[in-house]
């Protein structure tokens, strides 16, 4: 006789998974035998550059690499991290102490909560936003408090509308920009912000800087660059976007080196560090001519000017993507976020992300994502031409 399988209360509390039906919608679709365009998913299309994979033959050769590797990192990983810092946003970092290897930036995300909530402590989280911060605070017992980000205030979350009595319970909050849905960048006086507000709370800052590298009018400035940021928090960040490395999983976490050590205190009981022939593809990868991250970047700025000029013709309201792989759009009025992917799918056979499904303050608005080539996503602009809503 089967045994009574019944799941956590933990797993109960996440939110019901809005992609599902979306995924349903296409799996419809694609049995009809219609022609998917997929920009719902946020996966790089393109592979790792030809150096950073032949290093990764080679180092899976050495039979050096193959015992478990070190918890924080090999040494060479964090040196290598601490001077593409340097060089790329004059940040010192120490690489003893002040930077973690990850096994991809959502797992360092996904941990920290652990390290340093407690049961009913607050967590501030972006809304809408990457759904790992959620899922992070409530696997550790912590308690979500979502911070709109809003078009008026350039998506940047108002910390002067949270309340009061909501502050003194919240320890720790997630920010992240580029940001992912919204594509909203960050300048300095927002990070001054926040390590103002952080200081006075006593709230642990973690940064999530997933597309610092995707950007393509302006450079992207580091949290860290900030005066004051490495007392309050860490920054994340991956290779995924970077170099096309998304299956490759590895990142690092970089700043405050107590923050980091909890974090690394947690790791060390769940898991064994990254394969060290990754961990010196990685290494390539930092130190590869700047051409190589300029051609990917190329390509993605090259979509995005294709797809967002083609949407201002169809007189759609976008708001205008200066980095990430993504472009965030306005809902027309009377229509949900749903509603416009449902009708996306069934009548043009392009799947977009409803905004909805990255938090209530992302209703509104859809998500496409550039991770197609251009000649798709012209096709997708030439059936959107046609759409009737
Ligand atoms: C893709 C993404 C990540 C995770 O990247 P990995 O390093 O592959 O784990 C983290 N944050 C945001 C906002 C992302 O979009």
């Amino acid at each position: 006789m089967n045994i009574r399988i019944e799941k956590a209360e933990r797993l109960k509390k996440l939110p019901v998974y809005l992609f599902a039906e979306l995924d349903n919608l296409k799996t419809e679709a694609k049995k009809k035998g219609i022609d998917i365009i997929d920009l719902g998913v946020g996966s790089p299309d393109l592979p790792a550059p030809s150096n950073i994979i032949k290093r990764a033959q080679d180092e899976i050769a050495d039979k050096n690499n193959h015992g478990y590797p070190s918890y924080i990192g090999m040494i060479e990983f964090r040196k290598a991290t601490a001077s593409w810092y340097k060089e790329r946003f004059n940040v010192n970092l120490d690489p003893e102490t002040e930077i973690l290897a990850l096994i991809g930036s959502k797992e360092g995300i996904g941990h920290i909560p652990l390290a340093f909530i407690n049961e009913g402590d607050v967590v501030l989280v972006p809304d809408p936003g990457y759904p790992v911060y959620q899922a992070g605070t409530v696997f550790a017992g912590g308690v979500p408090y979502f911070m709109p980000l809003l078009r008026e205030n350039n998506f940047f979350p108002d910390f002067k509308k949270i309340d009061p009595k909501v502050l003194k319970k919240a320890k720790l909050m997630f920010i992240n920009y580029p940001n992912n849905p919204t594509t909203a960048v960050a300048n300095k006086e927002f990070f001054e912000e926040v390590v103002a507000f952080a200081s006075k709370n006593n709230i642990i800052v973690c940064h999530d800087a997933a597309y610092s590298e995707i950007y393509y009018d302006k450079k992207i400035i580091s949290f860290l660059e900030v005066d004051g940021a490495k007392d309050v928090g860490i920054e994340f960040h991956s290779f995924s976007k970077t170099y096309n490395m998304a299956g490759w999983r590895i990142g690092f976490a970089a700043g405050n080196k107590d923050i980091l050590s909890g974090l690394g205190q947690i790791k060390t009981n769940l898991d064994s560090g990254i394969f060290q022939a990754v961990q010196l593809a990685a290494v390539e990868a930092l130190r590869s001519p700047k051409q190589i991250k300029k051609e990917i970047v190329n390509v993605y700025q090259e979509r995005r000017n294709l797809f967002v000029n083609g949407l201002k013709k169809l007189k759609w309201d976008v708001i205008y993507p200066e980095a990430t792989f993504y472009v965030w759009v306005a809902v027309p009025k009377g229509l949900t976020s749903r509603e416009l992917t449902t009708a996306l799918i069934k009548e043009c056979g392009i799947v977009a992300t409803p905004g909805a499904g990255f938090g209530s303050a992302g209703e509104g608005y859809i998500r496409f994502s550039l991770t197609t080539e251009k000649k798709r996503l012209q096709e997708a602009l030439d059936r959107i031409g046609k759409l009737k809503i």
